[in-house]
């Protein structure tokens, strides 16, 4: 393992912050008696008259439990997207250092990068959209402090090889970040069991996709207890309101439901797999770890209208490397996955 010390990877500002200390943070489980005079919030009960728990426990035990993974392993925030920002506010020094992404993927990573103002160093993905392994370590400084793999990726929707994650595991001294967004439609096991093994994995998910939960923002960070206390250090200390927790925690509880909604939407894939490779203008049809599937077309740009035409949105990915007239097709309801192939099968060449 290429030395690892994660001291040497925050940014010295943050090293000497001393969190805020939110009023509720300092008297919680106490519980039910006491009287809370602390926080100027209306006294007349409803629910959402306190401020939430900024550390959002009841929620974190109860992914704790679903996950076999500790709380103190858990950073809870609002999207994916609040949990990324926070790792780039707490380890990448603005004008200095430097990400590495691997395109075509995710574009959030690149679009965080600019707002923070870090160089985002790109090496492409292979052609069949595995990492590059010699070629992301060639372009290793001592000023990169994090790798984005995206696995199942995004937009292309294949995991990364086992080994190939591993090796950038072991030879990378910064952190190793492994989006996981879409591991629940994939059959290849999560990184997160494998947290106690190397202590620059961090890993994110969240309850937008297979949790069927986008509109609530949810982003979960799992990480070594030493990564998730800096983060908690600089983030808002009441970054998860009181609704979010409450419809987050009720949903989990229903893991019934969320797996009946997986097997269906996986059920739909392989349909629309199936079918999509019937019609004349798709030329390729990628395999797909996700609940999406890219494919490629004759003419993106005239298909994309086309489709739009007949009501149906996509996602044109035309424009990412490697991805030359494709289109990204997330997985409907059966009802919609039908009216897709139907206007699909009425595009001709
Ligand atoms: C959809 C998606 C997310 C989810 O972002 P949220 O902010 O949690 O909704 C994260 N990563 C990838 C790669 C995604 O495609």
């Amino acid at each position: 393992m290429a030395n690892f010390d994660l001291n040497r990877l925050v940014r010295p500002n943050v090293a000497k912050l001393k969190p805020y200390s939110s009023a509720r943070d300092e008297y919680k489980s106490e519980g039910e008696e006491m009287i809370f005079l602390d926080a100027n919030e209306n006294p007349f009960p409803s629910d959402v008259n306190r401020y939430p728990d900024p550390q959002q426990r009841n929620l974190k035990t109860e992914l704790s439990n679903i996950k076999g993974i500790a709380s103190e392993n858990i950073l809870l925030g609002n999207g994916s997207d609040e949990v990324l920002d926070l790792l780039f506010r707490v380890f990448c020094e603005p004008g200095k250092d430097n990400i590495i992404t691997l395109p075509p993927t995710y574009g959030m990573y690149s679009v965080l990068a600019g707002i923070n103002d870090i160089e985002n160093r790109e090496v492409l993905l292979d052609n069949n959209f595995q990492p590059k392994v010699s070629e992301i370590l060639g372009k290793v400084d001592e000023n990169s402090k994090i790798i984005f793999l995206c696995s199942p990726n995004n937009p292309t929707g294949n995991s990364f090889s086992e080994e190939t994650v591993e090796e950038i595991l072991q030879n990378f001294s910064g952190l190793v970040v492994i989006d996981e967004a879409y591991i629940d439609f994939s059959e290849k096991e999560s990184w997160v069991q494998k947290l106690n093994n190397f202590p620059n994995l961090v890993i994110p998910q969240t309850l937008s996709k297979a949790y069927g939960l986008a509109g609530i923002r949810l982003g979960i960070l799992y990480a070594s207890e030493e990564i998730i206390t800096i983060l908690n250090r600089i983030k808002p200390p009441y970054n998860v309101n009181q609704l979010t927790q409450q419809r987050a925690l009720e949903e989990l509880k229903d893991q019934g439901k969320i797996n009946l909604h997986v097997a269906n939407i996986l059920q739909e894939r392989a349909g629309l797999f199936k079918a999509l490779g019937e019609t004349e203008i798709i030329e390729k049809i990628y395999e797909s770890d996700a609940n999406f599937i890219l494919v490629k077309v004759d003419d993106a740009d005239k298909r994309y209208r086309q489709l739009i035409e007949k009501g149906i949105v996509i996602r044109n990915r035309s424009s990412q490397p490697l991805c030359e007239n494709t289109l990204r097709l997330t997985v409907g309801t059966e009802l919609e996955n039908k009216r897709l192939i139907q206007a699909f099968k009425e595009l001709i060449s």
